[in-house]
C-alpha cells in the first residue's frame, strides 16, 4: 500500500533560494556586461515572488516585512543587483499596499501585481535636486481629470524594463518643494528619453540610466496620502531594512568565501592554524554585528507598523537612519578583510574566492542617499530628541 507524504507547500524563503540560484548562476555575467539580470528576475517571477507582500484577497500572500527582508538576503547573497531590484520594487509595493488602501484603482493594479507578476519601478532624484527624496523641482499638471508630468529624473533602475513607475513630483506648479505627490504612470502611459548612462562601479546590472520622463495618466493614478506621510512612515524605513538585508547578504557571501578559503588552506596544511583564520574570526564578528543592527531594526519596524505616532517618531526616523549609515560602512570593513584573508585569489576575476564584484557593489551602498545627507538628517534630530538609551525599547 503507498502512503501519500504530508502534502507542505514550499515557504518564501525556499522559492527565492530557487530563484536565487539561477540568479548567482548569471551574477558575473550581469557584472560584466552591466546587464538588467534578466534571468534572476524570471526565476523570481516563475517562484511568483513579486506581489507576496500584497494581502491575499487581491492575489497576495500577506507576508510581512522581515520575510521580504529574508528574502533580500538571499538574493544579496547571489546577485547583488537582483537583490536591489528586487528589494527597490517591494519599497514601492510597500507604499501602494499601505498607503493606497481604498483607492480602487490602486487596489486594482495591486491585483495585477499579483496575476501578472509585474515590476514596479521608483523615479524620486531629480536632477537639481539629488537624492533628496523630499523635495521636488517638478509639478503634476491637472488638467481636468488628466495628471501630465514632465521630470528630469537622474536615476531610474531598472527604468527601461519596468511595467510602471512611481514618481514623486510637487503637488501642483504652486506648490512649495516639499508638498509632494507621488503617482503611478503605467508602461504605455510614459516615454523615456534616455539622458545617461549606468556604466558604474558596481550594482552594474540594476541598469540605473538617467531619463526625460513624460507622462499623462488619470488623475486617480495619484496616491491617494501625501507624499510626506508615506516617506515618513514607510518608504524611508522600509528601504533601510531591505537594502541593509540585502547588503548583510553581500558581505555574507563574502564571508562564506574567504570561510571556504581558510578551510582549503587548513586541509592543506594539517595541524597548523591558516593565517587568515583569526582575519576570518573578526569578519564573522563584524557580519553578525550586521545581521543584529538589520534584524532589531525589523522588529522595531514590525512593532511600530500601522501605529502612526510611532512610525513618525524622531526616535524611530533615527533608529532607521542609523541601521543604514552603520550596514552601509560595516560591511565595506567586512569585505576588505575578506579580501585580505583570501588575498590574489579575492583580487583576482573568475576564482572561487573572488571578491571584486562584491566590494565594488557594495560601495553603492554609502553613496545610495548619501550617508553625509543621512547623518545630516539625524544630527538635526538628536539636536531635540533625547537619545535611547534603554537596551530593549
Ligand atoms: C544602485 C543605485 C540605484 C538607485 N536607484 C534609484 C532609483 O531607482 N530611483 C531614484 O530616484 N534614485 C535612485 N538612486 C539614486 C539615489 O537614491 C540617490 O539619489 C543618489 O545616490 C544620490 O546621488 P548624489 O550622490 O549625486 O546626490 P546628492 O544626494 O545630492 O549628494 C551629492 C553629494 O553631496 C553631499 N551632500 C548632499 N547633501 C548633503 C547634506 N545635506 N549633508 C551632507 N552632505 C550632503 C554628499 O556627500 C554627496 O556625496 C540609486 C542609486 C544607486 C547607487
Amino acid at each position: 500500500m503507498n502512503i501519500a507524504g504530508p502534502v507542505s507547500a514550499m515557504t518564501l524563503a525556499e522559492r527565492a533560494r530557487r530563484a536565487a540560484k539561477v540568479a548567482a548562476e548569471f551574477a558575473d555575467q550581469v557584472d560584466t556586461e552591466g546587464r538588467f539580470p534578466r534571468e534572476g528576475m524570471d526565476a523570481l517571477k516563475a517562484e511568483r515572488l513579486m506581489g507576496v507582500m500584497i494581502r491575499p484577497e487581491l492575489g497576495g500572500e500577506a507576508a510581512s516585512m522581515t520575510e521580504i527582508a529574508d528574502l533580500c538576503a538571499i538574493l544579496g547573497q547571489a546577485c547583488a543587483s537582483t537583490a536591489m531590484t528586487y528589494a527597490m520594487h517591494q519599497i514601492q509595493i510597500a507604499s501602494l499596499a499601505d498607503y493606497a488602501v481604498g483607492s480602487a484603482w490602486h487596489e486594482a493594479f495591486l491585483k495585477r501585481i499579483c496575476d501578472e507578476q509585474l515590476l514596479i519601478a521608483s523615479a524620486t532624484s531629480e536632477a537639481g535636486i539629488g537624492g533628496n527624496l523630499r523635495n521636488s523641482i517638478c509639478a503634476v499638471d491637472l488638467d481636468g481629470e488628466t495628471a501630465r508630468l514632465e521630470k528630469n529624473a537622474t536615476v531610474i533602475s531598472y527604468g527601461a524594463m519596468a511595467d510602471a513607475i512611481i514618481v514623486t513630483s510637487r503637488r501642483n506648479a504652486d506648490a512649495p518643494h516639499s508638498d509632494q505627490i507621488a503617482t503611478l504612470f503605467l508602461k504605455e502611459q510614459y516615454s523615456l528619453e534616455r539622458t545617461s548612462v549606468w556604466d558604474t562601479l558596481g550594482m552594474r546590472g540594476t541598469c540605473s540610466d538617467g531619463y526625460i520622463f513624460k507622462a499623462e495618466a488619470p488623475a486617480e493614478q495619484i496616491l491617494p496620502k501625501p507624499f510626506a506621510e508615506i516617506a515618513a512612515q514607510s518608504m524611508l524605513a522600509v528601504s533601510h531594512l531591505l537594502w541593509g538585508a540585502l547588503w548583510y547578504g553581500i558581505a555574507a557571501d563574502a564571508v562564506a568565501r574567504s570561510q571556504a578559503f581558510v578551510k582549503a588552506a587548513a586541509r592543506k596544511s594539517p595541524g597548523q592554524t591558516p593565517p587568515g583564520a583569526l582575519r576570518l574570526a573578526e569578519a564573522s564578528n563584524l557580519l553578525q554585528q550586521v545581521k543584529a543592527n538589520v534584524v532589531a531594526g525589523l522588529k522595531q519596524f514590525e512593532a511600530a507598523k500601522g501605529d502612526a505616532d510611532a512610525l513618525n517618531a524622531m526616535s524611530f526616523s533615527v533608529a532607521m537612519n542609523n541601521i543604514k549609515v552603520g550596514t552601509s560602512q560595516m560591511i565595506l570593513t567586512i569585505i576588505n578583510h575578506c579580501m585580505l584573508i583570501c588575498g590574489i585569489a579575492a583580487y583576482k576575476n573568475g576564482t572561487p574566492f573572488s571578491l571584486g564584484r562584491h566590494l565594488r557593489d557594495a560601495h553603492s551602498a554609502q553613496l545610495m542617499i548619501s550617508n553625509d545627507r543621512i547623518l545630516g538628517n539625524t544630527s538635526t534630530m538628536l539636536l531635540v530628541n533625547k537619545q535611547d538609551t534603554s537596551l530593549l525599547g
